[in-house]
């Protein structure tokens, strides 16, 4: 009798055991597929949700309500390279002794997203149409699939992501990145777009002149005070154009985004939509072009969590976080237990924490990264300290990053300088370097060149 007993109370306690094991871990009965999309050059203040005034997004918009948005998230960089190493590795990484154009490059060493992934049992598939993504290579690294869709846009993506899914639908989860380049120069899309947005209301109320000379220049990373070459549509000096065309290009890239998302009729799957960077549109005297400052235009990426039963649809978070925790968030949702005791491995965090309140993701900065300047966000403060290449500062009281208080001698401006500057110190220090300056690896061959040129990076 008592042996039967305490079989009994041994079972129990097993079942606590594990029933308390599943809920810590919070085991997922399946896991997920994950899609991961992101347009190049695509600021968040440009899309609907995030309360812009022209319709330039109806189908992100549509999804953003069933998703949770967060309002506020800052790219690890402000040019390709340097936002996707941080999108793709979880981790703040940084480059030293200059800058390495045109390179899709990332040392062996550290482990993508698409790595972690296969680990995992995933499979994984990346569908790319900008060249410098071409090889793969640096955040390529990890992927059973990959697609550069030479000439490619996003409708091309579309067809290909359709074979793809009718064949992979059924089989292990998969992880699938799609890359498309649309709001990226020269904001190109179909004449009915653009028609949408010229002579509206804001395209007469903005009738600026960009440069009475009608400069146009070919200066790659230096596109102060100029139109870029890349950018240039004969005979067109009115900012409120090329504004009209980014949003063209945004609305066009939003109806195959739609399309896309009526594909992917899951439940099961969880899908984020972001952007490496944002665009600078005359802000600080930088026109249809990224990378050379480290400003918020360059920065505010949107991010937008779809995932049933995870992220809550309808939810919008104003929390200030960064893309390095898109790594984190994803692999804490597939693989729970691992996460937990591999969350070290990164700077950023489970972005869970964040949209449910629930865990703890508290910090203090967030850190972002341009050839030209590094910068810290004191998120609490709501201070952001930026060290140039040159080694000027500039301290700015968030949202205004025009009113430089670096040399402001309040008792508060000096102790926030003296934090600041410290905590920059420390960083630059630690930080890992991504790669290898002199490792020039990648060929590319005349139509590479010739896609290139027209995306302004080459003369
Ligand atoms: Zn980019």
């Amino acid at each position: 009798m008592a042996n039967r007993k305490s079989k009994i109370a041994t079972g129990f306690l097993i079942f606590f055991v594990l029933a308390g094991l599943f809920l810590f871990f919070n085991i997922p009965s399946k896991r997920p597929n994950i899609i991961l999309i992101t347009m190049d050059a695509l600021r968040a203040d440009h899309l609907g949700c995030y309360g812009y005034p022209r319709n330039t997004s109806p189908n992100i918009d549509k999804f953003a309500k069933e998703a949770t948005v967060f309002l506020n998230c800052f790219s690890t960089g402000s040019e390709t390279p340097s936002s996707f190493v941080g999108l793709f590795t979880g981790r703040y990484l940084g480059l030293r002794g200059g800058y390495l154009l045109l390179a899709n490059i990332l040392d062996k060493k550290f482990t993508t997203l698409a790595e972690y992934c296969k680990d995992m049992g995933y499979f994984t598939a990346a569908f790319v149409t900008s060249p410098l993504l071409k090889i793969r290579k640096g955040f390529g690294q990890g992927f059973d699939y990959y697609y550069y869709l030479e000439n490619g846009n996003i409708k091309e993506i579309n067809k290909n992501l359709s074979e793809f899914l009718g064949f992979y639908k059924r089989r292990k989860p998969f992880f699938i990145w799609i890359h498309c380049m649309e709001s990226h120069v020269p904001y190109s899309s179909d004449e009915e777009y653009f028609k949408i947005f010229r002579n509206d209301n804001l395209y007469r109320k903005n009738d600026k002149i960009l440069d009475l000379n009608g400069n146009v220049v070919y200066k790659p990373f230096k596109s102060r005070g100029y139109i870029p070459q890349a950018a240039f549509s004969e005979g067109r000096y009115n900012l409120n154009y090329y504004i009209a065309s980014y949003d063209a290009a945004i609305r066009y890239a939003d109806f195959y985004i739609g399309e896309l998302l009526k594909e992917i009729k899951d439940d099961n799957t969880m899908i984020l939509l972001t952007a490496d960077h944002g665009e600078s549109l005359g802000e600080h005297n930088v026109y249809f072009h990224h990378g050379e400052n480290i400003y918020d235009e360059v920065l505010r990426v949107p991010l937008i969590i779809k995932d049933n039963g995870y992220f809550k649809g309808g939810a919008r978070i104003s929390t200030a976080i960064s893309s390095v925790d898109i790594v984190p968030t994803i692999l804490s949702r597939i693989n729970p237990a691992w996460y937990f005791f591999n969350k070290n491995k990164f700077d950023g965090r489970d972005l869970e924490g964040a949209a449910t309140g629930q865990k703890d993701i508290k910090r203090d900065y967030i850190y972002s990264y341009s050839p030209s300047a590094k910068s810290i966000r004191d998120i609490n403060k709501n201070i952001k300290y930026i060290l140039n290449e040159d080694g000027k500062e500039e301290m700015y009281l968030l949202p205004d990053e025009y009113t430089n208080h670096i040399d402001d001698k309040s008792p508060e401006a000096i102790h926030a300088k003296k934090e600041l500057r410290r905590s920059m110190k420390r960083w630059l220090k630690d930080y890992p370097v991504y790669a290898d300056i002199n490792a020039k690896e990648i060929i590319f061959n005349e139509r590479d060149k010739e896609k290139l040129r027209a995306l302004g990076y080459l003369r």
